[in-house]
């Protein structure tokens, strides 16, 4: 098998477990691979049964900067992809399209003081990847990562996401980081229990935050599970807030995941 004009073949490096459905896989990265943090790769698994490639979309949750590809992933019952990818193991070969995708990039904003990243499950990589661009911080006075998940055991990413202020790059702005977590089918201490979309509506979000939702200040992305996508979508345009397409910054930008 070689690469072609369409896709390199990389090497599967590190295998992260979550939980029994979550985990997080790294890959090698073609020096010519470029993307912009928030975007999204595809990825192609071999199916020598059918003799053919699965492809799938996956966003990035690895720095601009690093020489890996990272990424965060859902078993999905039944599915032809997520199935054959769990069972990958460091040193299979995987497929990565040379060409990156995907709008939720922060260069769709006009600028803006307060940065709300809003993710259910697996919809939280491509915050991370935002989260390890310079220019976010640089550019914010405070991001605010809300990350929804059904237990606790699924809160992945939770330690590397409170260790910015230990990090030599990005302990200088670390305070600018407010960290909600939602934890909706368990209790746990700390965390909010309702979802993002209802937290929204109530405005019980921004006040755990400590900051309100506002057209010259606020920018917004949603990433993860599109019922909740669609719904925040709907919270915001009632509130006057507006999606920013080509040509037309708005306030907020969106990634269905599935
Ligand atoms: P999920 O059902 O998306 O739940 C993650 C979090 O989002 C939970 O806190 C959940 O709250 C919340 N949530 C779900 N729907 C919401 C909505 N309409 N509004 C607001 N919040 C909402 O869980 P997941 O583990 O990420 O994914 C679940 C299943 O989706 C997977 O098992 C898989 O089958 C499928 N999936 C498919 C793909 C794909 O590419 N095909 C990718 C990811 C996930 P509640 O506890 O209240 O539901």
């Amino acid at each position: 098998m070689i690469g072609t004009d369409k896709y390199t073949i990389e090497t599967i490096t590190d295998v992260r477990p979550w939980t029994e459905s979550l985990f997080s896989f790294r890959t090698t990265r073609d020096r010519g691979y470029r993307f912009v943090p928030g975007q999204f790769a595809r990825l192609g698994v071999r199916d020598h049964e059918h003799d053919s490639t699965v492809w799938r979309a996956y966003s990035i949750a690895s720095a601009a900067h690093d020489e890996h590809l990272e990424f965060f992933s859902v078993v999905v019952p039944g599915g032809a992809f997520t199935s054959r990818l769990s069972k990958l193991k460091e040193g299979d070969p995987i497929l990565v399209e040379r060409k990156s995708y995907g709008f939720l990039t922060t260069d769709r904003f006009e600028a803006g003081k307060d940065l709300w990243m809003l993710a259910t499950g697996t919809g939280l990589a491509p915050f991370l990847s935002i989260l390890h661009d310079f220019a976010t911080w640089e550019s914010y006075d405070n991001l605010i990562l809300v990350q929804s998940v059904r237990t606790q055991s699924e809160l992945a990413y939770e330690d590397l996401i409170r260790s910015f202020d230990k990090s030599e790059y990005y302990a200088e702005f670390a305070r600018k980081l407010r960290y909600v977590r939602i934890v909706t089918r368990e209790p746990v201490p700390g965390t909010l229990r309702d979802r993002v979309t209802k937290l929204l509506g109530s405005g019980v979000l921004e006040e755990n935050v400590g900051l309100r939702l506002d057209h010259a200040r606020s920018r917004i992305m949603l990433c993860g599970n599109p019922e909740m996508v669609e719904d925040s979508r709907k919270l915001l345009n009632e509130r006057g807030f507006r999606i920013s397409r080509r040509g037309d910054p708005g306030h907020f930008a969106v990634e269905n995941y599935w």
